[in-house]
């Protein structure tokens, strides 16, 4: 009897103590999660850019310490999946001991527990907020592998057979005209724009509506100064919610000539316009809200133009 008694007291300590170190790796999970999806909304981040580096991994600390758990270091943070020389991925490991109350009977006075989350950049293929300006796929591409990206013209370029196509598109199809393109420009498209979808060209280059839409938009950055006198959101400085920075379809041509079949999407921030309808500025490559495929940047053949959205992988 005595000795069974011992028996069972030591199995019932020890399930008391797995359950506490049950509920302590949830909280460590959470605080993971929580680390990898609030930092990783900086990458991508160039592999050499220790600045950048620093700030993103004490940015996953900052946020595991938020949620509880104050002693991870720059090892418990790991960035990989490089593409094109920027890491496109964020790991955390969130390590704890968890203090034994009844095991301490059997010698065991700590339990060790790890928890880790992923989390990683996957091009964009339907999102909101769309700007009814783009560009090809083929010009975009060979900016991309000439990497020829910043301090651009984003084209109004004329197509073959057409005259009257200056890379302006009628996003919901119902030739609203000057007024609609205007907020579309200044606050981008409320609809959903999905990879695949068919546009109407918008003839006409829609200079008026445009130069006043980016006006609004360039002048409501409200980061790194910008309104004191500083110079704003730049391609080497800027905050991915930033009204300078907008949506572009990344198109291809339709069979008709009179429609555009999008391809992807791509990031832009403004830098400067012209009264004659030249946008220039440079592409991003960014963390934006939309939904994705779940491929990996840089995989497969579609749709990745520097436009991602931030999953948990693991
Ligand atoms: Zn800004």
């Amino acid at each position: 009897m005595a000795v069974s008694m011992v028996f069972i007291m030591g199995m019932l300590a020890l399930v008391i103590d797995l359950g506490l170190a049950f509920l302590s790796t949830g909280e460590q999970q959470k605080a993971a999660d929580a680390a990898v999806y609030s930092s990783g909304r900086l990458l991508p981040v160039p592999i050499g850019n220790t600045a950048k580096v620093n700030q993103i991994k004490n940015s996953a600390i900052n946020y595991a310490s938020l949620n509880g758990f104050e002693d991870l270091t720059q090892d418990d943070v790991i960035l990989g999946k490089v593409r094109n020389g920027q890491y496109t991925e964020i790991k955390v490991i969130v390590d704890n001991s968890v203090p034994m109350y009844f095991a301490k009977i059997f010698g065991i006075d700590y339990l060790d527990l790890s928890r880790s989350a992923v989390a990683k950049l996957s091009p964009i293929n339907r999102t909101t907020g769309v700007v009814p300006i783009g560009l090809t796929k083929e010009e975009i591409e060979s900016r991309i592998a000439n990497n020829n990206l910043t301090h651009v013209t984003l084209k109004y370029g004329v197509h073959g057979g057409s005259t009257s196509f200056f890379g302006a598109l009628d996003l919901d199809g119902q030739g609203g005209g000057a007024s609609d393109y205007r907020i579309w420009i200044s606050q981008g498209y409320a609809g959903e724009i999905s990879v695949g979808d068919i546009l109407l060209e918008e003839s006409g280059n829609m200079v008026g509506p445009t130069y006043q839409g980016f006006d609004e938009r360039y002048n409501a950055c409200t980061h790194f100064g910008a309104q004191v006198g500083g110079s704003g959101c730049t391609a080497e400085d800027f905050e991915p919610s930033c009204p300078r920075i907008v949506k572009v379809p990344v198109y291809s041509f339709g069979t008709d000539k009179k429609t555009v079949v999008v391809e992807g999407f791509a990031a832009f921030l403004l830098e400067n316009q012209t009264n004659d309808g030249y946008i220039t500025g440079s592409f991003l490559n960014m963390v934006s809200n939309g939904a994705s495929s779940g491929n990996n940047v840089g995989e497969g053949t579609e749709g990745d133009f520097g436009l991602y959205n931030l999953i948990l992988s693991e």
